[in-house]
């Protein structure tokens, strides 16, 4: 009686010992691969931030040179000032686009560049 008292105390150490390793080590797993799961769910996150970020500014800087480089081939003295409409996106080029002087625009004889047709001298190098 003694002895398989003794036996079945042992029986249940060893089992409720190897159930508390087995537990402390799926545990551990789980903790691993939370931090796991955690990192590569910040690294995604950050990369939406970014993206979230980067393509309206990318946007708005195409918008303000697109306005720079065409409010120069057509001639307009605020060529400077008006590109910052762009800060606005793409309500910014619409309001440039209606609003620009209209005509077509053909490439200078003098210096090859664009230029509005109807202009009295090449924004560019300044011949007629
Ligand atoms: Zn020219």
């Amino acid at each position: 009686m003694k002895k398989t008292e003794k036996l079945a105390l042992l029986l249940l150490t060893a089992a409720s010992s190897a159930s508390l390793v087995a537990a402390q080590s799926s545990s551990g797993g789980g903790e691993a691969c939370s931090a796991l799961a955690c990192g590569v769910g910040g690294i995604m996150y950050l990369v939406i931030l970014l993206l979230c970020l980067a393509i309206p500014v990318a946007l708005i800087i195409f918008v303000v040179k697109y306005i720079k480089k065409d409010a120069v081939v057509r001639g307009m003295p605020n060529a400077d000032s008006i590109k910052w409409l762009g800060l606005l996106g793409l309500l910014g080029l619409l309001i440039y686009l209606l609003q620009r002087p209209q005509g077509n625009v053909a490439p200078c004889p003098s210096c090859g560049q664009n230029r509005m047709q109807g202009l009295p001298t090449c924004p560019h190098c300044g011949n007629a």
